[in-house]
């Protein structure tokens, strides 16, 4: 399909599926914000690699080396893709929410974290241990940054801080001025760190030019579905903290001692954080996916789905009934992704009619951003949301939402089929 980027060709699934009104349809998978299809090279390097897995760190043999090898110019290769500074450190997790409570475990005593409301769960609940403030949704890009700047004018100077925030909103599709709100961060001293799940496969991501001291991304929304994520950036809290999970691996030596106990020194480098068998499928194929977005380069697939965007915007926008969720308003910078509801329809519903009567696979709910999407749909707390809202009637707001998403390897008629369904 030429309107597809090819250098980025994902792999092809020819899934045809059944429609309740009789006949039947490919499949059109317009959630790429939740999990994006992988890429077929990504899908060739770990075809080619399966046959030769081996343990990784653990073993003399020829794959136990090969493993290890792939392994650690995997590790290279993500330093390299984010623009790492020298001294960082990339740690491979299982995924962003795994990474985030990764550093959430390692902060200083008595650290303040600073999140706004509009944050994905990932991003705003892994701070239980900290003192956490949580900052009003703002309006503008520059009103997240000034209401930024006051909450850490305010905070104890003397104490370590960090923001969390997310590069590109996972329900508006947004982006979030990264760039100033760090040199807000580090103005006060603070340390920043970027959720880069909805970024990362839309944009370049730069650790360094963006000044950010953490990133943290998924595998399986950068087109490389095997299991892994990554956090990379600042080595020093991650040196003096605690492994996140303690075994083999993670530990430099051990020793039992005369009384009975246990002594351990553990590694300093990223082995820290990363005990017990690491999943080399996974961590390879995030690495073949740095490569192809980096050998391809972004302003294709932007362009291409800066087309996306329009083509469905535009579309929505001939259906009054529609109203697409945005904070920063309708000129505002975006990735492909859109959330809208539809008034007079329960949102599951309209989804699953997408599915039954169009083969088109979309999200509903408050997409793990519960207090962002009360915001935008001007709900309580306590009104029902994720599943079993009632239907809004016409001209009554909705209580939850559905989210179209798409990337690399969306062809034109996927999201032309959707405007038509809308409509
Ligand atoms: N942050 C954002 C902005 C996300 O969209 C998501 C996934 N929806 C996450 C974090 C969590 O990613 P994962 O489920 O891969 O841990």
């Amino acid at each position: 399909d030429s309107s597809v980027c090819a250098p980025l060709a994902v792999l092809g699934r020819d899934v045809t599926v059944p429609l309740v009104t009789g006949g039947e349809v490919t499949y059109a998978a317009l959630d790429y914000a939740a999990s994006a299809p992988a890429l077929q090279r990504v899908w060739d390097d770990v075809a080619a690699y399966a046959p030769y897995y081996g343990s990784v760190h653990r073993g003399a043999g020829y794959l136990s080396q090969l493993s290890t090898d792939l392994f650690e110019n995997s590790r290279k290769t993500v330093a390299e893709f984010l623009g790492c500074r020298e001294d960082d450190q990339v740690v491979f997790t299982r995924s962003t929410t795994d990474s985030l409570n990764l550093l959430a475990a390692a902060l200083p005593a008595d650290c303040q974290v600073f999140v706004f409301e509009t944050e994905h769960h990932a991003s705003l609940l892994p701070w239980r241990d900290a003192r956490v403030t949580c900052l009003n949704a703002p309006r503008t890009p520059d009103e997240a940054v000034q209401t930024l700047e006051r909450a850490l004018a305010d905070r104890d100077p003397y104490g370590p801080a960090l923001v969390c925030v997310t590069g590109a909103s996972n329900v508006t599709g947004e982006l979030w001025p990264v760039r100033e709100l760090a040199a807000a961060a580090h103005a006060h001293g603070a340390r920043i760190v970027l959720d880069a799940a909805q970024l990362a496969p839309h944009h370049p991501v730069s650790v360094a030019e963006l000044d950010v001291d953490w990133v943290a991304f998924s595998g399986h929304k950068l087109y490389a579905p095997f299991g892994s994520g990554v956090l990379a950036g600042r080595s020093d809290w991650l040196r003096a903290a605690e492994p996140y999970l303690a075994g083999g691996g993670a530990s430099r030596k051990v020793a039992r001692r005369a009384d009975g106990g246990v002594d351990v020194e553990w590694h300093d480098s990223a082995a820290r954080h990363e005990a017990g068998s690491p999943n080399v499928i996974g961590v390879y194929s995030i690495a073949s996916a740095c490569k192809a977005l980096t050998d391809a380069g972004f302003d294709e697939l932007v362009a291409r789905e800066q087309h996306l965007i329009r083509t469905v915007r535009e579309g929505l926008a001939e259906v009054p009934q529609v109203r697409i969720l945005s904070l920063f308003g309708d000129d505002a910078p975006r990735v492909g992704v859109i959330s809208f509801v539809v008034d007079g329809w329960n949102s599951s519903h309209f989804a699953a009619a997408l599915s039954a009567e169009y083969g088109i696979g979309v999200r509903d709910g408050l997409f793990c951003a519960h207090p962002l999407v009360r915001t935008l749909l001007g709900s309580e707390p306590d009104e029902p949301g994720e599943c079993g809202a009632p239907e809004a009637a016409p001209g009554e707001k909705s209580l939850n939402a559905i989210r179209v998403s798409f990337g690399a390897g969306t062809p034109d008629e996927h999201v032309e089929r959707f405007v038509r369904a809308v409509k």
